[in-house]
C-alpha cells in the first residue's frame, strides 16, 4: 500500500475485493462482541485526519499527507456508518474525532444530520479548540451534546513548544465559548510532557477547578508520527499522582467506572502541615493508558476518516468499511464486516511490559492523528 510521509499506512482489508476478517462462529452475541467476553458500545469516528496543530506526540513538525477529500467518508456515508453502529450493532455513544473535527467545513451539518436520525444518542467530541469560540453554539444548536478540549499548557511559550503554534488565545476563547454554549460539563484533556509542561500538573488542574472544567491527564502513548515515544520520558500515572500531591489531596472517586478510561479522584485542597483542607474542590481523571490499562474492559470500536474499522488503537489490521459500501453493500453486509473485524480484537495493547521489545507490543503504523483519539 502507499507510504505517506511520516506515518506509513496499513494495508486495509475488508472491501473493494480486499481480504475480509474471519467469520465469527455462529451463535455469538449481537453486537459488538469479541472473543474475550467484552461488548463494544462506545464509537469513537473520525471526522477528518487534517489537523491545524501539530502537537509533539502526535504529528510530525513537517510532513504528513492529508487524505484526499474524496477519500473521506462524506456526510451521508458517516450518518449511514453511524446507523448501522446504533440500529443494528448495539452502538449507544458516539464521540466525534480526528485530526482535527473543527477543520470539516461540514461538521454542523454532519452533527444535524446525526442528530436527527438519533434523537437520543450521546454525541460528543474531541477537539483542540482552534477556532471552536466561533462554533461552539452552532455545535450545540446542531445537537452536540458534550465536548472534550485538549490543552496542555496554559503558558504560550510552552503551549507553542507542545503544539508547534501559537494559539493559546483561540483555545482558551474556545473553551469558554463551549462553556457559555451549554456545551459541558467541558472536559479538558492533557498530556504531559517531562521536561515540557509536567511543572504545570497542579496549576492546570488550579485553573480547571476554578472554571469547573473536568481535568483528564492522558499518559503519552506510542501514537507519534515520528516514533520518539520512550517508556522513561512517559509521564506515568503514579507520577502525575505524585506531582499533584504537592498541592491537592487526591481521593480515589468510587463511583462505577463503567469502562471510563479515566480513574477519577475527588480533589481538596492540601494544607501547609500536610493534611486536607476544607471541601471537595472537584474531581480530576487519570488515564493511564500504557501503565495501568484498562483493555479488559475496552468499550471502543473505532472508524478513521477514510472509513477503516480499528479494533483498537494499537490494531495492525484494519478494514476498509468504506470501500465495501461505496461497492454497493446493503447496511447487513456491513453489520457483519464490522462484526467480523470486532471479534478479532486483540486481548490488550500490550504496552503494561517494562520495554518496547515485549513480544507483545507493537507500536501502530498510524499516529494518533491518523487514526483520531
Ligand atoms: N485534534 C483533536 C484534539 O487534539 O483534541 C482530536 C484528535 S486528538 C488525536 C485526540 C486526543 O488524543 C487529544 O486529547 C490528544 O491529546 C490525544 N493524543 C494525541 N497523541 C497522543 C499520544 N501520543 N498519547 C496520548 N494521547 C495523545
Ligand atoms: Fe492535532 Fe489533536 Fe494530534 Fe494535536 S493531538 S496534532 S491537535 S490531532
Amino acid at each position: 500500500m502507499t507510504i505517506q510521509l511520516g506515518i506509513p499506512r496499513i494495508p486495509a482489508k475488508g472491501g473493494g475485493g480486499l481480504p475480509m476478517p474471519p467469520s465469527r462462529p455462529a451463535g455469538v452475541p449481537v453486537g459488538l462482541a469479541d472473543r474475550f467476553g467484552r461488548q463494544a458500545t462506545d464509537l469513537r469516528l473520525s471526522v477528518i485526519d487534517k489537523c491545524n496543530l501539530r502537537c509533539t506526540y502526535c504529528m510530525p513538525a513537517q510532513g504528513l499527507e492529508w487524505l484526499s477529500k474524496q477519500s473521506l467518508m462524506t456526510l451521508d456515508e458517516i450518518v449511514r456508518v453511524v446507523g448501522v453502529s446504533v440500529e443494528k450493532l448495539a452502538v449507544r455513544e458516539l464521540r466525534l474525532t480526528g485530526g482535527e473535527p473543527l477543520v470539516r467545513p461540514d461538521l454542523v451539518d454532519i452533527i444535524r444530520a446525526l442528530r436527527q436520525r438519533h434523537p437520543s444518542l450521546p454525541m460528543s467530541m474531541t477537539t483542540n479548540g482552534v477556532g471552536l469560540d466561533k462554533k461552539a453554539q452552532a455545535l450545540k444548536d446542531a445537537g452536540l451534546t458534550r465536548i472534550n478540549v485538549s490543552l496542555d499548557s496554559l503558558h504560550e511559550e510552552t503551549f507553542e513548544l507542545l503544539t508547534r503554534r501559537p494559539f493559546l488565545t483561540k483555545v482558551l476563547a474556545g473553551v469558554k465559548a463551549a462553556s457559555a454554549a451549554g456545551l459541558g460539563p467541558v472536559k479538558i484533556n492533557a498530556v504531559l510532557m517531562r521536561g515540557i509542561n509536567d511543572v504545570e500538573a497542579s496549576g492546570l488542574l488550579r485553573w480547571a477547578l476554578e472554571h469547573k472544567y473536568e481535568l483528564r491527564f492522558i499518559e503519552q502513548m506510542p501514537l507519534d508520527a515520528d516514533h520518539g515515544w520512550t517508556r522513561r520520558d512517559m509521564i506515568t500515572a503514579a507520577e502525575i499522582r505524585e506531582l499533584l500531591s504537592q498541592d491537592f489531596v487526591l481521593t480515589p472517586d468510587l463511583r462505577e467506572r463503567a469502562g471510563a478510561p479515566a480513574e477519577r479522584f475527588q480533589v481538596r485542597k492540601r494544607n501547609a502541615g500536610g493534611g486536607t483542607q476544607g471541601p471537595v474542590l472537584g474531581t480530576v481523571g487519570i488515564i493511564a493508558s500504557v501503565t495501568e490499562p484498562f483493555c479488559g474492559d475496552c468499550r471502543r470500536t473505532r472508524i478513521t476518516a477514510e472509513g477503516r474499522l480499528m479494533s483498537c488503537l494499537f490494531s495492525s489490521e484494519e478494514f476498509d468499511l468504506l470501500s465495501l459500501m461505496r461497492s454497493g453493500a446493503d447496511d447487513e453486509e456491513l453489520a457483519r464486516l464490522w462484526q467480523d473485524a470486532m471479534w478479532i480484537k486483540p486481548r490488550a495493547h500490550g504496552m503494561d511490559h517494562p520495554g518496547l521489545d515485549s513480544p507483545d507490543f507493537k507500536q501502530s503504523g498510524r499516529s494518533m492523528s491518523a487514526i483520531g483519539g
